[in-house]
């Protein structure tokens, strides 16, 4: 339902910031003034939910595809208002050019020029829909954020598509916040405010986490005793059947030309690095299987790298090592990206 309407003389009634008053002179005299909805430019009345919420609703037999639920309403109305308290303009179903776009709450700044779109998205819809959306909004320079209404699993976090979870307190509560995945409820008027003056931010995993590493375990050679880092997988690999998410077993590496060719050059560094990294080679008896053995650093005994202990895959235990430079690191460091908003300003948004 909209929540903006216009007169025929073209004065704009926007049911978030009206005062009671005003409200109250509109419901009057909104006939004489051919009230319009913002979404369709067809006939609308002024209403207040039972609970208190204004918005305008389209006058009887007008077809229009813009119908919402209650919490719809309230999540848009406590949008624009944070964001018209902020000084910035405020338009809601404001419609792109050419109708390439609708956005809930449309949000300008008065001198700097930028928009942003806030979309809030309480109807399930797939990921894909919401990402042709955005483009269209990054096709007019529109930035777009999204409050969605129930999970999406294959969302990563990431700076083109910042998307967030709205959560309904209660059924039949009208109180929808958003969740910074910290069990911490913001409200959608503190949340919006943070937004709109760059106080959300993306925390990214160090990039060198991202960045194609052998991983070892620490063992003890079964013929000489010595201490090794067994070299059990690479991480970050291009993700492809022998390397679901970018895992790929040491045993396969030759399986996988590319990543084969690139081990293979920096051999030598990873030894300078990690003298006890054990060294992955064909087996010596040729008719064996295509399938890589590691060797001993110290006495060069071949090792297992079939059944695999429990001990050798704790991530805990483990270490990677970037082919890149021998960076170090641990498994631990790998993060999945998410947005926060802390208190005080950074600059990081929009
Ligand atoms: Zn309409
Ligand atoms: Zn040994």
């Amino acid at each position: 339902m909209p929540l903006l309407a216009f007169s025929a003389s073209g004065v704009r009634f926007p049911s978030w910031s009206m005062t009671n008053a005003e409200w109250d002179a509109l419901k009057a005299e909104y006939r004489e003034l051919r009230l319009t909805a913002s979404c369709c430019s067809n006939a609308v009345v002024p209403v207040v939910s039972s609970r208190g919420w204004r918005f305008y609703r389209h006058a009887p037999g007008i077809v229009c595809d813009h119908r919402e639920s209650p919490e719809h309403i309230v999540a848009k109305t406590l949008a624009a208002r944070a964001a018209e308290n902020l000084g910035l303009d405020v338009t809601t179903e404001a419609c792109g050019p050419d109708g390439r776009w609708r956005a809930d709450v449309l949000i300008r700044h008065p001198a700097r020029g930028w928009s942003v779109a806030l979309e809030i998205q309480m109807s399930r819809c797939p990921l894909d829909e919401i990402e042709r959306r955005q483009a269209a909004y990054a096709a007019e320079a529109v930035r777009g954020a999204w409050l969605v209404g129930f999970r999406l699993p294959d969302y990563e976090p990431n700076r083109d598509l910042p998307l967030f979870r709205l959560v309904s307190l209660r059924d039949g509560i009208l109180d929808p916040w958003v969740d910074r995945g910290d069990g911490e409820p913001t409200s959608i008027s503190d949340f919006v405010t943070s937004l709109l003056t760059r106080r959300v931010v993306l925390r990214e995993p160090p990039s060198h986490t991202l960045s194609l590493s052998v991983v070892g375990s620490p063992s003890t050679c079964w013929r000489c005793f010595q201490h090794q880092i067994l070299l059990v997988s690479f991480v970050n690999a291009p993700a492809g059947v022998l390397a679901p998410k970018g895992w790929l077993l040491a045993k396969d590496l030759a399986k996988v030309p590319k990543i084969h060719t690139a081990y293979r050059q920096v051999v030598p560094m990873l030894l300078r690095t990690v003298p006890d990294l054990t060294v992955l080679r064909p087996p010596r008896r040729k008719e064996a299987q295509p399938d890589l053995q590691a060797y001993c650093p110290t006495c060069d005994a071949p090792q297992s790298l079939h059944r695999l202990s429990q001990d050798l895959l704790d991530p805990l235990r483990q270490r990677c090592w970037t082919l890149q430079e021998g960076r170090e690191w641990s498994l631990r460091e790998r993060v999945r990206p998410r947005w926060d908003w802390p208190d005080g300003p950074v600059m990081d948004w929009p």
